[in-house]
């Protein structure tokens, strides 16, 4: 016996109706677990209980055959099976009479033996035909329901057709530039083996020697709280005070004793001039560049080489211990060595600084060769001739890169102004290079050090 059965022997006189307004008693007691539920959860009169009011914890019973209910229907908690039953019933107006005595209970599997009584039940438990909507008004309904339907759809549309698209140029210029980028950086650096050795050792400078025994040290997070007591000046090692005692021991190269013998300026030489003829093959390739004409193509290359050797030196660039790994350890440049190449903590403090905070934009490759294009394609180089054409070009991959932003970049809303506040910290690095560059070409024995192409691309000289 079903709980559900033994609840309907023996409490017959428990049964008000719960499940609308019109109050019947009723001979069969399916629904008594219900009514105690309400009484208990409501306390009060639930009579009049509308079904948004209608405890979600109620168990959802049919009150006409104990199924599983839908909801109300024509004023009653009922199944579909019952709901459907009364409604055929009113329409036709039928008129049923019990086989048996008048009194059958009706059960799920049962509801179909005896019309008459499913129809009394159905009553008595408060439904009424007044609820059941005309043809008309179903259709009415039905259509309600469509246009809601069609109107969310539209909407849907809408919000759709708002979020940020990439044209299919858009896509072209990013393909393109991925591609360009590819081609023209290889990330094995096998071509490094090709430029004259670095050498580190020999005579160096003082600051240098210092400045390579700190860098095992430079990883200021994990180094900060590791408290060695070996350790004398166990101050926390971070990138301010590592760049202090630099400077603590003069950073120019050329006012310390052996500051003729920069023994890296060879191999870094010869690694720049061949960054820029990759830089000239990317640059070849960003839509539009070569239908400028050859003297703004020039004017473009000869100011921005520098900007984009440093944006593209920063995917070999470390943040584990500042420096630019190139393959086999040979090639793995630390400040020390780029100090011992003639440049000083003027230009390299700025430029670990930038090759930091550039790192940590965590910049997709997409936005990565964006940027590239974008210092490239700056019309306010010197000695441009045709502003506006540089200008629209530029224009079209800054829009380019901040749709991708939008569409691709989670969290990306303040990361197109970052990226162009890193165009800006480029240029103080330009310039300061330039006065760097320039005091060094002035000494003989260094320019002899330089490629026809360096000597070319960073003289002053205009083409
Ligand atoms: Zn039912
Ligand atoms: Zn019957």
């Amino acid at each position: 016996m079903s709980l559900r059965q033994a609840n309907n022997n023996g409490t017959s006189q428990n049964r008000s109706n719960q499940y609308g307004p019109q109050k019947s008693r009723s001979e069969a007691g399916f629904y008594l677990d219900l009514n105690i539920t309400l009484m208990e959860s409501t306390a009060v009169s639930t009579s009049t209980l509308a079904p948004d009011e209608f405890d979600r914890n109620v168990p959802r019973i049919c009150g006409v055959c104990g199924d599983k209910a839908t909801g109300f229907h024509f004023n009653a908690m009922t199944c579909e099976g019952c709901k459907g039953f009364f409604r055929r019933s009113m329409k036709r107006k039928a008129s049923f009479t019990c086989p048996f005595s008048g009194s059958c209970t009706i059960t799920k599997d049962n509801r179909r033996h005896c019309q008459a009584c499913r129809l009394k039940r159905c009553v008595d438990i408060g439904m009424m035909k007044e609820f059941i909507l005309t043809d008309e008004e179903v259709q009415r309904k039905k259509d309600l329901i469509q246009r809601r339907k069609d109107e969310e759809a539209q909407r849907e549309a809408q919000r759709e057709a708002r979020k940020p698209r990439l044209t299919d140029g858009q896509t072209l210029v990013i393909s393109t530039l991925v591609e360009a980028h590819h081609k023209t950086f290889d990330d094995s650096y096998s071509d490094f083996s090709r430029f004259r050795p670095p050498v580190r050792e020999g005579p160096v400078t003082r600051s240098a020697s210092r400045a390579a025994s700190l860098h095992s040290l430079s990883d200021a997070s994990s180094d900060s709280f590791s408290h060695s007591p070996e350790s004398v000046d166990a101050k926390p090692v971070n990138f301010n005070n590592l760049m202090m005692m630099y400077q603590e021991q003069g950073g120019s190269p050329d006012s310390s004793e052996d500051g003729s013998r920069l023994s890296m300026l060879p191999h870094l030489a010869d690694l720049v001039s061949y960054s820029i003829q990759k830089v000239i093959g990317f640059a070849k390739m960003i839509p539009g560049f070569r239908c400028l004409t050859a003297d703004d193509q020039i004017a473009l290359l000869k100011s921005s080489a520098i900007e984009v050797i440093m944006l593209r030196s920063n995917q070999s660039f470390s943040l584990e211990d500042m420096s630019w790994s190139c393959g086999a350890p040979d090639f793995k440049y630390q400040i020390s060595d780029v100090t011992k190449a003639g440049h000083t903590l003027e230009l390299l403090e700025p430029l670990v600084k930038f090759q930091v905070g550039l790192k940590k934009l965590n910049l997709h490759e997409e936005e990565h060769v964006l940027l590239m294009a974008i210092c490239l394609l700056s019309p306010d180089r010197p000695g441009v001739q045709d502003h506006a054409r540089i200008e629209a070009l530029q224009d079209n991959i800054s829009e380019t890169l901040q749709a991708y932003i939008r569409l691709s970049h989670p969290g990306g809303r303040l990361l197109y102004a970052k990226m162009i506040q890193k165009l800006a910290d480029l240029r103080s690095l330009n310039e300061e290079h330039s006065k760097q560059y320039r005091s060094l070409s002035f000494q003989p024995e260094h320019s002899m050090q330089l490629t026809p192409l360096v000597l070319e691309v960073f003289g002053s000289e205009v083409s």
